[in-house]
């Protein structure tokens, strides 16, 4: 029994989902793959959305650009953490560019980087990181007369995936007038959810993320994105419960009739989120088992979980079969909906211990 987690990536699907945004958007598309992709593997995400005709990739540090390997000549990876004191010798020893987030970064790159490419990210109303719209608009008179390097000005929605809040049309209105001080360098305000909130959002270039990865940018509407990702586990064993037992730490799940419970080699020191679990008041996350959507019994714990496989045939399930945890009916986004989470929370969380598998569908 070799493997007993699998993690299988559709290539194909992501690509698609890539083209999908970038149609839609009408304007440049790049790819937000920070988190080593959003814990799907970031070379092999860059490799399949290079071939797709993405561009311009995104990642949080220094670190992970470096983790990246080579980066085709033709394309540009911007570092969104920018370049601290600390972060300066590996910056330039980089083919990335720096998001500069501050004026103290802007000001350490114009002295240290030598003219070398940067992105400026604007802070228009998620105070998180950026130079203030003033910093933004004090920083403009230099920026025309001297040799900026600046290639892409950013900004960052905080509520795009509620498309009716009041700070989405704040922020494009801020961005349009900050880019307005910045004529001629490209701008780049949305994420996956921005996607939707139409032209005014999309300046001259996206930076989906999630919503490549099969997560719904669109909470509350139908997905329009492909899915993705698969999670499948074996089961170690299959068990007959009396009526009135329970299951699991905490015996949190009781037995209402005599069960067959199937016992799943995957918990949540494998990023399976524990929040998922199933008691007597709450039901949990399901699994798919012999295609049958099934649902969990007690407690997720570190390394096993328990799913409910009553309602199958005797023998439909046995020792070493492939359940499905994501996948088929069970959207990244039912999973993180049952654990309370968003779909990015249960991505980033899965392992490393998954036997990964990247699928050309
Ligand atoms: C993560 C991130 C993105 C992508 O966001 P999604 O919501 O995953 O599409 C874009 N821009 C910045 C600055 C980010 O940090």
């Amino acid at each position: 029994m070799h493997s007993p987690l699998r993690l299988t990536l559709d290539t194909a699907a992501l690509q698609h989902n890539w083209r999908w945004l970038a149609e839609r958007s009408g304007v440049a598309c790049g790819a937000a793959i920070k988190a080593n992709a959003y814990g799907l593997g970031a070379p092999e995400a860059l490799k399949a959305l290079h071939a797709a005709g993405c561009r311009d990739f995104f990642v949080t540090t220094w670190d992970e650009a470096g983790r990246l390997g080579a980066v085709p000549e033709d394309a540009a990876l911007s570092v969104l953490h920018g370049v601290g004191s600390g972060d300066l010798a590996a910056a330039l020893a980089s083919s990335a560019k720096p998001v500069l987030n501050s004026v103290e970064q802007v000001g350490r790159w114009k002295a240290e980087g030598q003219g070398r490419p940067c992105d400026v990210m604007v802070d228009t109303g998620m105070n998180r990181l950026g130079v203030s719209v003033d910093e933004a608009a004090a920083l403009a008179p230099r920026i025309r007369t001297e040799n900026h390097g600046i290639t892409l000005l950013i900004s960052h929605l905080a509520c795009a995936e509620q498309p009716e809040h009041a700070l989405n049309q704040r922020q494009i209105e801020l961005f349009r007038e900050v880019r307005l001080l910045y004529r001629g360098i490209p701008g780049s305000l949305a994420n996956s959810s921005g996607i939707f909130l139409g032209n005014s959002a999309h300046c001259d270039m996206v930076r989906p993320g999630a919503a490549l990865f099969g997560v719904n940018p669109t909470p509350g509407r139908r997905n329009p994105m492909q899915p993705v990702v698969q999670l499948q586990a074996r089961v170690v064993q299959v068990r007959n419960v009396p009526k009135g037992d329970t299951i699991g730490y905490n015996a949190t799940w009781t037995a209402k009739h005599a069960a067959r419970i199937a016992v799943a080699a995957v918990g949540y020191a494998d990023g399976y989120p524990r929040a998922a679990s199933a008691s007597d008041t709450t039901p949990g996350s399901d699994a798919i088992v012999a295609d049958t959507r099934c649902p969990l019994a007690g407690r997720v714990s570190m390394d096993l979980l328990a799913v409910d496989v009553t309602a199958l045939a005797e023998n439909a399930v046995r020792r070493g079969d492939l359940i499905t945890l994501i996948g088929g009916m069970i959207g990244v986004d039912d999973l993180a909906a049952a654990a309370e989470t968003i779909g990015y929370e249960v991505l980033v969380n899965l392992g490393r211990r998954y036997h990964r598998v990247y699928r050309d569908s």
